[in-house]
């Protein structure tokens, strides 16, 4: 692993020497810096204060998260599959007991992003796993850093194997994409990033340009997105945080949220 340092914001990795003052990410309008500027930290620290923590949530569904929560706080998914695993997004701490459990289950055979902000250390983790990192051609300026595993994948569909794809649906990013995986379910399950946002209160799914900075997408992207994702058969939904899941009306509640949207 090269020297890094870290943004404290978004867990973003750069190499040590890298020029920049503030995280090209968080000065982005998506993100933000924090009230005080720019904080980095390191991978000794953040290693030595954070664990990795993981829940199983189905049979061959486990979410491994940072705590205490670090940075954006997102969740990655480890999907057991027969042909291979999955790591779906990333969390920014690689650490021997998180390797572990992995490998105890397999491994992985690729890692698949929805979008940038949790790209985290991805290098680390591809390099770890000998395995591919799949990333929509759009968003590629947003991959910083040196690394040799990234597959750049292009168009509205980018197929695995026993079934899964990666659909890409834009929005938040124009790269921002899902994983479905149909046999976790009967219509299939859908791991979605912050692509969709799952409400607190789960009555409502969120699309928006940027989530921390409440920024909307322009109308003419949410009917674009209500009706690519109407044709995706699913009845569970995994959204980027600890608890921000859906296995029931899934279908009607997006259906819902989109309507808000437009009327
Ligand atoms: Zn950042
Ligand atoms: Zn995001």
């Amino acid at each position: 692993m090269q020297p890094s340092k870290i943004c404290a914001t978004c867990g973003t990795y750069y190499s040590s020497n890298a020029s920049y003052d503030v995280c090209p990410i968080c000065a982005d309008d998506r993100q933000y810096l924090p009230e005080g500027g720019q904080r980095w930290t390191t991978p000794e620290e953040l290693t030595s204060r954070y664990s990795v923590r993981t829940n199983q949530l189905r049979q061959n569904v486990y979410e491994l998260e940072i705590a205490p929560s670090f940075a954006i706080a997102q969740r990655a998914f480890l999907i057991l599959s027969p042909q291979g695993n999955v790591l779906w997004d990333c969390i920014p701490l690689l650490n021997e007991p998180i390797v572990e459990f992995i490998k105890a289950r397999g491994g992985l055979r690729a890692i698949a992003f929805s979008h940038p902000h949790y790209y985290s250390n991805m290098h680390d983790w591809a390099a770890t796993f000998d395995c591919p990192v799949y990333i929509h051609r759009s968003d590629e300026q947003w991959i910083f850093g040196k690394g040799d595993r990234v597959e750049l994948w292009d168009g509205t569909e980018n197929p695995l194997w026993d079934g899964m794809r990666l659909i890409n649906v834009g929005g938040h990013f124009p790269g921002s994409s899902i994983l479905h995986v149909p046999s976790l379910s009967e219509e299939g399950a859908v791991f979605c990033g912050d692509t969709l946002v799952i409400s607190p209160n789960k009555k409502h799914i969120a699309v928006m340009y940027s989530y921390p900075n409440r920024m909307p997408l322009p109308h003419g992207e949410v009917q674009r997105i209500k009706k690519q994702v109407e044709a995706i058969p699913f009845d569970m939904l995994f959204s980027f945080m600890r608890d921000l899941n859906l296995t029931e009306d899934v279908k009607e509640i997006f259906d819902r949220s989109m309507e808000r949207y437009l009327q």
